[in-house]
């Protein structure tokens, strides 16, 4: 795994500022218009950028530094797409960049969706349906916007060349051609469908396989689900939110069940009901069980994703001291005291004490 702090030669906890100042500097560096036929210059500058896509957005920084990545496939999508970077880049020193990458139709931008499911789903997995909006070409036009005629200025390239002197030398710079802002065409006549935009909003509806055992944030990658563009659709990203359960909690692939025993339960021992997410099971608790005692029940957590034994269900035993005694209940317990020589003061001391306290 590349660290992209070094790559950039900043601290982890650099601010966006210094991480640009950085990028800059690197940038102009290694830039291969000024390193003519050094490949590691190139190389170099490709993982400057790379570094800078990732530790420049706020969103794929913070999944970075938690998951020591940012692949889309690992973590989550590379959204602003690497050719709205390289667009950045082109406006910021004034070349480009992307090379051959800004010729050709674009592809559409990833999306992100949002679906909630219980923590039984969750540990079940299956189908699940996801609502969410997208561009979509425009069917009336074919996503061209209406009848197209070639941008005479840039003669259907969709980009214009310069020599230009600079600082760092001799630039040749090429920029979107400001006639056709980039597109390579002109309308002849505006789609009255879509208003020469190409691509319309839509409300989708889609099924889903989730796999079992996913977790809170999981991402799953729906290839093509995201906006269409005449270069193709982009990828839609579903993320997974887990609604809390009553009574279970989640660890990893471990549920947690706390078990609320009373004082006679813990030291009589107890038969009671705990619940799974397949239903409730008994369990027996033995007499003497002290607060914090675990009982672990084997498989009942959630199936490992990644093909690993299935989770514990930990059942955590949690005492219960009574807050409220009837008189009678009282008197048991000072005869329990009595009998197992636990000392306690006589009856209504400690009325007397609270007047003391709190005169
Ligand atoms: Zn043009
Ligand atoms: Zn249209």
């Amino acid at each position: 795994m590349k660290d992209y702090y070094a790559v950039l030669g900043v601290s982890r906890d650099a601010s966006q500022e210094e991480i640009k100042k950085a990028y800059r500097k690197l940038a102009l560096k290694y830039h291969p218009d000024k390193n003519p036929g050094d490949p590691g210059a190139e190389e170099r500058f490709k993982e400057i950028n790379e570094a800078y896509a990732v530790l420049s957005d706020p969103e794929q920084r913070a999944r970075y530094d938690r998951f020591g990545t940012a692949d889309p496939r690992q973590a989550h999508p590379a959204d602003p797409g690497v050719g709205d970077l390289f667009d950045l880049l082109g406006q910021m020193f004034g070349f480009n960049v992307g090379g051959s990458r800004s010729s050709g139709p674009r592809r559409g931008e990833d999306l992100e969706a949002v679906v909630e499911v219980s923590l039984e789903q969750a540990a079940k997995g299956g189908e699940v349906e996801v609502r969410y909006r997208r561009l979509v070409l425009c069917e009336a036009c074919g996503g061209a916007g209406g009848e197209q005629q070639p941008c005479p200025t840039c003669g259907g390239a969709g980009r214009v060349r310069q020599v230009q002197q600079s600082l760092f030398g001799q630039f040749v710079t090429e920029s979107a051609c400001p006639h056709c802002r980039g597109r390579g065409y002109l309308l002849r006549e505006t789609c009255p469908t879509c208003g020469g935009r190409g691509r319309l909003e839509k409300q989708e509806r889609i099924k889903v396989t989730l796999p079992a055992g996913m977790d809170e944030d999981d991402l799953l990658r729906v290839p093509g689900g995201g906006n269409q563009a005449a270069g193709g659709a982009g990828d839609l990203y579903v993320r997974v939110r887990i609604r809390p359960h009553p009574e279970l909690r989640r660890e990893g692939k471990h549920l947690i069940y706390t078990l609320k025993l009373g004082l006679a339960q813990a030291a009589l021992g107890s038969q009671v009901h705990v619940p799974t997410l397949d239903g409730a099971v008994p369990l027996d608790v033995p007499p003497g069980t002290e607060q914090g005692a675990v009982f672990e029940l084997e498989g009942k957590g959630l199936p490992d994703p990644r093909g690993g034994r299935p989770g514990h269900l930990r059942v955590v035993v949690e005492l219960e001291v009574p807050k409220k005694l009837s008189p009678r209940a009282r008197e048991l317990l000072r005869a329990y005291a009595e009998e197992v020589g636990e000392e306690v003061p006589a009856e209504g001391w400690w009325e007397k004490v609270r007047k003391k306290i709190f005169k």
